[in-house]
């Protein structure tokens, strides 16, 4: 026998894979499909480190398994090649980013090649290819056809190291998401997509999809929905009416002012009544020059400055109070004005304190002991002071306040969100350009769909210019062009379309990737879509997962799409962390994946990136750990040895068993992405055959088998050197009978201070400490603990 020489077997068998188009999608295939996607990479010139290899080897393993249990699986690859990485990259070196992205995806491609992913390369898509643009071009058509793309001036987050608007989503605790700065606000013109249309429709859909329950409930916190009341106060001496969005009506009685916004759009036309209008100009100045970090921050004082010479009217006792504007208020949220109840809101209670404004308590905890001395009162109780809604709770008091208002068109029931449209333009270089034209005559024109592709220009110069621009403006073979309506001599929009537009449809276009007449054939996208399985990062929760879920639900309206949520199932792969740390280059703390490949092989990094720990749990990279895997695999590659070939008949009915139970615990924890527990018990069953001096051939083959998602290459070489004639993965998945896989079942009897208080059903070799572990999580002993410290636990096992 020769010795397990990984470098040998992977090579040969990734050239035989990609020869014999073994994992080639059908879509002919009357089997049931299973479409496996990931999350496509931008290709960064750094290549991949063993960190970005965790979600793709999740990926992987199940699609295998999928195609052995007699799927036609789809298990596409390809680039998310435009935007702000590639670009910044080239800007850094000089080097166009056409040049370096080409390069930087024919080294990515050669990565994943060598670890033996199955990826199906025919439907291989480049989103900065204008064989794929042309149709996120027409995309863009589509939505501005039905009203859902506008252009409008919006005080937006401008980074000025990318030089180029963000979106809102794009913008994390105040800085770029791509390069860390400190975003401005400028109020610039720009284009649009009208996700807020769809607000409800995206809140509601979260309902129908299995994904981990921290994205929904950020998608739902970015949403923001709030039901409450919107309140007109009007301004004494003038038309002006503010409206106010609140969710806590029944305090109404108790709002001693209100505050507005600094860039609160009216204020500009009460100035002639204003006084102290010269203070209030400086003060929006100052607060124009703050983030919306700055101007939330808890800990921060909050400043404010009255418009004198005006006065607000609470509506529900007509009574005169003062205005402030204040940038603690942002005109993006609700109406950009809010009605000031100190006694009932701790930030309103700090603020009337400092300017000795009236506190008026409104509401009293039902048992009548809430104070409002040293702070506000925020919970819901009775209310108090409010004429004749006193005594009414505050639920009731909602309720009928807003009735009253309404019936004296004063106020209405109203539902606000926190939800933005998503900016999508960017001053940026390498993008799809925006397929508008204007035109002197005949104003915004799309331009027609026969005419997409708008190529993108090869220029020279491609850094961003920093002047609101984008440098294709300095392109005069571009931006001038003919009216497609009038033939007048008209220009190009010069901005491109932010990344994510590419990134919200690519996964349609893998089920038709070639076509040339239409971004994809409708039945293909019928047969495959929703996508089964979806992997990828977290990070991507409000921004590539909200916007790919809005542009489903836009087709759809559009009758392009029978779909109406994108990704059926997604899972969310845990980092993995060196020395500390996230891998970086500049931590210098990265693992290459050569030097894994060179020394160990393919499989032992497949292996090892599935055991280190709980899939979507953050792990530290091991070397000892891969150490392991490799003598794991060195074992089964030995065990061939003792393998009877001749005596089928020959069984082990330990062995039979073991095996028996392995299937069945390997077969559930996949589908649970236990990838880590697959692994072990992989290897006791290992170490149970080499106690063995003979194994029947067909544990061993069950065996590698049951390997072979996980570690393709020296499976598909064993099966294939023990008689195998078509590839492993053609092979069905074993099958367990449920009578061998039989784990024996004992009742644990739960004693608390020596009385019985519950009964659990546990496997007879259940160890010690998971008998406490489980004992101690059951409510009815918990009852009985009643958190309490446990002094002495006794695991005691009566022999039958
Ligand atoms: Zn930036
Ligand atoms: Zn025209």
């Amino acid at each position: 026998m020769e010795n397990y020489n990984p470098q040998k077997i992977e090579k040969k068998w990734q050239k035989i894979w990609g020869k014999t188009k073994l994992f080639r999608a059908s879509d002919k295939s009357k089997k049931p499909k299973f479409y496996c996607l990931d999350m496509f990479p931008y290709p960064s010139a750094e290549g991949l480190h063993v960190g970005h290899f965790r979600g793709y080897t999740f990926s992987d393993v199940i699609s295998k398994k999928k195609m052995m249990e007699g799927y036609n699986v789809l298990h596409p690859m390809g680039w998310d090649a435009f935007g702000l990485p590639a670009e910044n990259f080239a800007i850094k070196t000089g080097i166009h980013p056409a040049i370096s992205t080409k390069k930087a995806i024919k080294n990515i491609k050669k990565q994943l090649l060598s670890v033996g992913f199955g990826y199906d390369w025919q439907r291989e898509i480049n989103s900065s290819q204008p064989d794929y643009y042309k149709w996120t071009q027409w995309m863009f058509l589509q939505l501005y056809k039905r009203g859902l793309a506008y252009k409008k001036e919006a005080p937006v987050n401008f980074c000025p190291s990318c030089k180029t608007v963000l979106a809102r989503e794009q913008v994390i605790d105040g800085k770029c998401e791509r390069c860390n700065s400190s975003v401005e606000k400028k109020c610039l013109e720009q284009w649009f997509f009208k996700i807020t249309d769809y607000a409800e429709r995206l809140l509601n859909g979260l309902s129908k999809i299995d994904w981990p329950e921290k994205i929904k409930v950020m998608q739902r916190n970015w949403i923001g929905k709030s039901e409450g009341t919107e309140i007109k106060f009007e301004i004494r001496t003038s038309k002006f009416e503010v409206p106010v969005f609140t969710t806590r009506v029944d305090t109404l009685f108790g709002c001693t002012y209100i505050v507005l916004a600094p860039e609160y759009p009216s204020i500009e036309e009460l100035k002639p009544q204003i006084s102290n209008w010269k203070e209030i100009e400086k003060y929006v100045e100052e607060a124009k020059k703050k983030t919306e970090i700055e101007r939330l921050a808890e800990d921060k004082e909050k400043t404010g400055i009255e418009l004198e010479g005006i006065k607000a009217i609470n509506p529900i006792n007509n009574r005169e109070i003062p205005i402030f504007i204040a940038d603690y208020v942002l005109m993006e949220y609700g109406t950009g004005a809010i009605m000031a109840v100190p006694a009932h809101d701790q930030r309103d209670f700090l603020f009337a304190k400092k300017k000795n404004l009236p506190i008026i308590e409104v509401i009293k905890s039902v048992d009548g002991k809430s104070s409002i001395e040293e702070r506000a009162f925020e919970e819901d109780g009775i209310l108090i002071n409010s004429g004749p809604f006193s005594g009414l709770k505050s639920n009731k008091a909602m309720e009928e306040i807003t009735k009253y208002l309404a019936k004296r068109n004063l106020g209405k029931r109203a539902i606000y969100y926190k939800l933005r449209d998503w900016l999508i333009s960017r001053q940026r270089y390498w993008g799809a350009p925006i397929p508008i034209i204007y035109c002197p005559k005949c104003g915004e024109q799309p331009v027609s769909e026969k005419d997409l592709p708008v190529l993108l220009p090869k220029v020279k110069d491609f850094r961003p210019t920093g002047k609101g621009e984008s440098p294709l403006a300095k392109v005069k073979r571009f931006v001038n062009v003919k009216c497609s309506k009038c033939g007048s001599l008209a220009r190009r929009e010069t901005d491109t379309l932010d990344t994510f537009v590419c990134s919200s449809w690519y996964f349609l276009r893998y089920t038709d990737p070639k076509n040339q007449k239409e971004p994809f054939n409708k039945s293909r996208v019928k047969n495959w879509l929703p996508v089964d399985l979806y992997i990828g990062g977290a990070e991507h929760a409000v921004m590539h997962l909200l916007y790919a879920r809005f542009f489903i639900k836009a087709l759809f309206d559009q009758k392009l799409v029978e779909l109406n949520e994108p990704f059926l199932k997604l899972f969310n792969q845990g980092i993995i962390y060196r020395k500390g740390a996230k891998m970086s280059k500049s931590k210098g703390n990265v693992v290459t994946p050569n030097y894994i490949f060179e020394k160990f092989g393919a499989d032992t990094m497949r292996l090892y990136e599935l055991f280190m720990g709980p899939a979507e749990q953050a792990t530290e990279w091991s070397d000892k750990g891969v150490v392991g895997c490799y003598r794991f695999l060195q074992k089964v590659w030995n065990l061939q040895n003792k393998c009877q070939m001749s005596n089928p008949k020959s069984q082990n009915l330990t062995l039979e068993k073991s095996v028996h139970k392995t299937i069945k615990k390997v077969t559930e924890d996949i589908e649970d992405f236990r990838f880590n527990t697959v692994v072990s018990a992989l290897m006791i069953l290992v170490n149970e055959f080499e106690k063995e001096d003979k194994i029947p051939i067909n544990n061993y083959l069950s065996l590698i088998t049951l390997l072979a998602p996980m570690a393709p290459h020296i499976c598909e070489e064993l099966w294939q050197k023990l008689g195998g004639k078509k590839s492993i993965f053609l092979q069905p998945w074993p099958k367990y009978n449920p009578e061998l896989a039989r784990e024996k079942i004992i009742t644990l009897v739960i004693q608390v201070n020596s009385k019985v208080r519950d009964k659990i059903e546990a496997p007879i070799d259940i160890l010690e400490e998971e008998a406490k572990e489980l004992a101690i999580s059951r409510e009815k002993v918990q009852k009985w603990i009643g958190g309490k410290e446990i002094k002495k636990v006794i695991f005691v096992l009566w022999p039958k």
